[in-house]
């Protein structure tokens, strides 16, 4: 394989313009294509801790303050009356203790430049891809490579599939996927705002059917709701209908956010667990949700999604089928530990084990293993649990033994 020298990049959310950033940064030639047709909006606006650094690299973490709720932390309410809230300050390490909630137009848009800052060019246009000539290969429809204006006179090396949700690389070449056992439906739009009970924390609601979301944003409140969509039907036909009357009439969500106003239309985002059973072929690369995306409940996305187009970026630097075999065993690895451990969440294990850790706290043991599991169960939290293997196996052995005479089903999500 000879050196890649330059690089399509369709899509310009998160992973695609980090992945055009620290390609165009290594010297490479990179396009970013994007068909602007983004809805009003996004999901995805509670970061992690481990996703700050990243930010560092790409020299926004200071504009994404600017137009962010600082976030210091996770609040989850496994019943109304039950609060376990974990500080980030809690995990020491390497890692910052806070991370930001963001309007997530413009979290895009700060990526972005500092894509185009770094040398990538920015084409707007839908793009159309083909087969190529070579077996498992892609290449740019006549038409798209005409869109870039004499930038690419031939073929770019590699064409990198950062479109999300649409997978285009992936529905051209069928490559097969898994889809996870969930069918949920999340529900969400942005409410007036209204003061929480930990200030900028993400807080979890875990419902009678589902839970939800509260992401506190600069004036506003994101409220989303996640359940089965067997659960959602009675409650009206429209994604609007459905929203307000549930929010009106669960117990949990009306006394909580049963009268707040809302400010935006409701946004609708169905069967979202699937994941790629390849990230790379002869010519390509996929990278964020493009190659998977497990589920909201830890606002692990838009991590996995820039930490993989870092992986990405530097096995193409390298440009050894080897380097690009690492990086999608990396990436398959990462969102099959994030699945494991979400899964964990909704079999209820996860907060039987934090039930458990706060009222061992009352005893001697429990004051001794307490900053042990705190370090390694908060990295849940801050991002960092699945590529630490240490804390997956504790959070494994804590989750199946730690817990062994409690009936977990109890704090499943229905
Ligand atoms: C309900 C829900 C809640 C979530 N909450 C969180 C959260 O709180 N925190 C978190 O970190 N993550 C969250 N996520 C996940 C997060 O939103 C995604 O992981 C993240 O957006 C992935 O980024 P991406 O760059 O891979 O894809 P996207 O953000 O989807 O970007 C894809 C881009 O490709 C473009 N595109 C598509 N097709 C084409 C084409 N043919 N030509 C050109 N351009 C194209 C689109 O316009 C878009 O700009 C949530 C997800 C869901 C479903």
């Amino acid at each position: 394989m000879s050196k890649i020298q330059s690089v399509a990049v369709i899509g310009a959310g998160p992973a695609g313009a980090t992945v055009a950033a620290l390609l165009a940064e290594a010297g490479i030639k990179v396009a970013i294509f994007d068909s602007g047709k983004r809805p009003p909006l996004l999901v995805g606006e509670s970061l992690v801790p481990a996703i700050i650094p990243i930010l560092r690299r790409l020299g926004v973490e200071e504009e994404v303050k600017e137009f962010s709720v600082y976030k210091p932390g996770a609040t989850f309410f496994p019943t109304s009356s039950e609060e376990l809230t974990y500080p980030f300050s809690r995990t020491k390490g390497n890692l910052p203790p806070y991370a930001y909630n963001c309007p997530r137009n413009l979290f895009d848009n700060a990526l972005l430049r500092a894509a185009t800052r770094k040398g990538a060019r920015l084409v707007e246009s839908n793009v159309s891809l083909e087969k190529g000539t070579r077996p498992d290969s892609v290449q740019l429809s006549e038409a798209t490579l005409e869109s870039t204006d004499g930038f690419f006179t031939k073929q770019p090396d590699m064409v990198i599939d950062a479109t999300g949700r649409a997978r285009v690389i992936s529905r051209l070449l069928d490559i097969p996927s898994k889809d996870g056992e969930r069918r949920d439906v999340a529900l969400f739009a942005h409410l007036e705002e209204c003061s929480l009970p930990c200030e900028g924390n993400i807080h979890i609601d875990r419902l009678r059917q589902g839970w939800a979301w509260r992401i506190p944003l600069p004036g506003r409140l994101s409220l989303g709701i996640v359940l089965d969509q067997k659960h959602l039907e009675k409650h009206g036909k429209t994604a609007e209908e459905q929203y307000d009357s549930f929010r009106g009439s669960d117990p949990i969500l009306k006394g909580i956010a049963g009268d707040l106003k809302r400010i935006t239309p409701v946004q609708r985002y169905n069967n979202y667990q699937l994941v790629s059973k390849r990230a790379v072929g002869s010519n390509w690369a996929l990278v964020g949700d493009s190659s998977g995306f497990i589920d909201p409940i830890f606002s692990s996305g838009l991590f996995i999604a820039m930490d993989g187009a870092e992986h990405l970026a530097a096995a193409i630097t390298k440009g050894t089928p080897n380097a690009l075999r690492k990086y999608e065993r990396y990436t398959l690895q990462h969102l099959a530990s994030w699945h494991e451990i979400v899964s964990y969440f909704y079999n209820g294990r996860l907060l039987t084990l934090f039930r458990l850790g706060r009222e061992m706290q009352n005893s001697t043991f429990g004051r001794v293993m307490d900053p042990h599991l705190q370090k390694h169960m908060g990295r849940i939290f801050t991002g960092a649990a699945a590529t630490a293997k240490y804390s997956l196996g504790l959070l494994r052995i804590m989750t199946s033994y730690g817990i062994a005479k409690r009936d977990h089903r109890l704090l499943r999500i229905n």
